[in-house]
């Protein structure tokens, strides 16, 4: 099964994918993770061609722009000619542009879209208190969410590590990413409902809809996502 799942910056796409693919048996591919780590030259072996790919993803990266399709493109598909992608995968942060989506339909068929709906006030808020670890990437959130917007409440308490500023996993810093400032965050909400919304439009009609409601704890969140699926695509 390949799913892609989609909904704008701070809707907790990694999270939910990453807690819904282990009990799938499938890989969560992030376009975002893939750029970061050829950044951080953990990607591959380190060469020249690499530095200066590493140097134009973090112009467009750090400013929150969008990196060009043609080059999204091509080490996405390096990424899906893995064999730890053949047994399925959940695609987070791509398609992210109309051109993407159509260049998609050639590279891998798609069962569903897990469409992640949540309020761009709440995600604001969520995405500039978010914590990364600096050295594995492991995410936490230090916003406390409980209110009720437009009849629906949102309940999202924080994702603390349990010593202030360290990482649980590896003992690694926690930093907040360049493109988690809150004046970048705006701009990536543009970008994502100039350019990004209308790929929702592109595949209704095409692909089955999973529908994903974020306002309550990411593993609540993530075991209704799960439900859903597993009904709708494995009979269970
Ligand atoms: P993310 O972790 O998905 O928020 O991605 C972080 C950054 O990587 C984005 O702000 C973009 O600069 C870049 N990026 C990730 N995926 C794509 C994509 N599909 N198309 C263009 N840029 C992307």
């Amino acid at each position: 099964m390949n799913f892609i799942i989609f909904g704008p910056p701070g809707s907790g796409k990694g999270t939910y994918a990453s807690r819904i693919c282990p009990k799938l048996g499938i890989v969560h591919v992030a376009t975002g993770d893939i750029f970061r780590s050829i950044v951080k030259g953990s990607g591959s072996c380190r060469t020249s061609r690499n530095d200066s790919l590493a140097g134009e993803l973090k112009s467009y990266m750090d400013k929150g722009a969008l990196v060009p399709d043609e080059l999204v493109i091509k080490l996405l598909k390096e990424e899906l000619a893995k064999p730890e992608a053949k047994n399925g995968i959940i695609l987070d942060g791509f398609p992210r542009t109309v051109k993407q989506a159509e260049e998609l339909e050639n590279i891998i068929k798609i069962d569903a879209i897990l469409n992640i709906n949540a309020d761009q006030g709440i995600m604001i808020e969520k995405i500039s208190s978010r914590r990364t670890c600096d050295n594995c990437g492991e995410i936490y959130n230090i916003a406390d969410i409980n209110r009720e917007i437009n009849g629906i409440r949102y309940i999202m308490p924080p994702m603390l590590p349990k010593v202030a500023g360290i990482c649980d996993k590896c003992g690694g810093k926690l930093i907040q990413r360049a493109d988690a400032k809150e004046e970048v965050v705006r701009d990536r909400l543009e970008i994502y409902n100039q350019q990004s919304a209308p790929v929702l439009e592109y595949f209704k009609g095409k692909i089955p809809f999973i529908e994903i409601f974020a306002n309550e704890p990411p593993d609540i969140v993530a075991e209704k996502a799960l439900a859903d699926i597993k009904k709708r695509f494995l009979q269970i």
